[in-house]
């Protein structure tokens, strides 16, 4: 996070990228000639998302979570964060998460409470203990300093918020008790994020808040995610889209040139000092967006290790 702060103090804008664990061993080399990919663009870190399954249960399995971080950080050379969560385990368990993650050389922990599983009755959900704010002062506790706290921020407020205002106290508990860094779910206009930042500071929340970018890649995705994430898509946006949502190009291209627009009107006012693309994954359209605001550095591509020459080497 010094590394962030820096970037902050100097006001030059960067970017950071979120990636979910390739799904199956095949899909891991992809996944790193991908990153790599990415890598040239040179964002100030990346994030592995954390799923049931990626857990230290599944460690000897290429795909968990930590050994994909591990190899982001290891293998192509990018500062790293782990998402972790912790509503579905024992305090000792996700002790034992965050010694694996530290064992594996991670110093980046994004502590999350996690989605609660799905039930058939509502009323037949089992108590659950622990949230986020739990597991930020069991890392303080038990490893100090040793690991950058992040933690998330809902624009919006979480859905399961008493209200806007508590969700805003309850964010001020997280950044209390140790939390460093707020990345924030996505929104689809720059007010939402203006506003939240201003309430934030208004509130005493002085750490960095780093908007989550999610653009628009398909109709059916962003109408899926909506509503996964519980969220209202704004109706001016159902509308732009209605007359095209056949048209996967024209949605892409739409996407697009909504983000940019929302993104350089947050990073010229100074509300957001980077921003943090939810890749979903896919290469093309971030990199456009980057490019597009001038954030993409285009640096040489690493050779990889199954690559003696290189991307660029003219042999290739
Ligand atoms: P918390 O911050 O612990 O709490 C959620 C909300 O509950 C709070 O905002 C608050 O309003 C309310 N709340 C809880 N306790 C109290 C209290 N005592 N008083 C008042 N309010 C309270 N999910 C995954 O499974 N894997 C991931 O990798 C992942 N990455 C994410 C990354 C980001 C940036 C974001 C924003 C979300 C991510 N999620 C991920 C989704 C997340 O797990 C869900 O949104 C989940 O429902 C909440 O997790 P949390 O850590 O935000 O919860």
């Amino acid at each position: 996070h010094e590394k962030v702060n820096r970037r902050i103090k100097d006001g030059t804008p960067f970017f950071s990228l979120e990636f979910f664990p390739p799904k199956t061993a095949n899909g891991v080399a992809n996944f790193f000639t991908r990153l790599d990919r990415f890598n040239e663009g040179g964002p100030v870190f990346v994030d592995i998302t954390w799923h049931l399954g990626s857990d230290p249960a599944n460690m000897s399995k290429e795909t968990s979570s930590s050994s994909i971080a591990a190899g982001c950080m290891n293998f192509c050379r990018v500062d790293t964060m782990l998402h972790m969560t912790c509503v579905q385990y024992t305090k000792e368990q996700t002790i034992k998460h965050l010694e694996q993650a530290k064992a594996v050389g991670m110093r980046s922990i994004l502590a999350l409470r996690g989605d609660l599983p799905p039930v058939d009755d509502e009323s037949k959900r089992p108590v659950y203990q622990y949230r986020a704010l739990d597991m930020i002062r069991w890392i303080r506790e038990e490893f100090g300093d040793y690991f950058t706290i992040a933690c998330s921020g809902y624009p919006l407020g979480h859905p399961e918020a008493a209200s806007y205002k508590a969700d805003l106290q309850y964010l001020k508990a997280k950044q209390d008790a140790g939390a460093q860094l707020i990345v924030t779910q996505l929104f689809f206009e720059a007010e939402t994020f203006e506003r939240f930042v201003n309430d934030c500071r208004e509130i005493g929340i002085t750490i960095p808040i780093i908007p989550g970018i999610m653009p628009i890649m398909g109709y059916e995705s962003i109408r899926r995610i909506a509503s996964l994430s519980q969220l209202t898509i704004p109706e001016g946006i159902l509308k732009d889209l209605e007359p095209i949502k056949h048209d996967d190009d024209a949605v892409r291209n739409y996407g697009k040139f909504r983000c940019v627009e929302m993104c350089r009107r947050l990073l010229a006012n100074g509300t957001a000092p980077s921003l943090h693309l939810y890749t979903m994954n896919r290469e093309g359209t971030c990199r456009e967006i980057l490019q597009e605001l001038g954030l993409w550095q285009r640096r040489p591509m690493r050779a990889l290790p199954w690559e003696p020459h290189g991307a660029n080497h003219p042999l290739r």
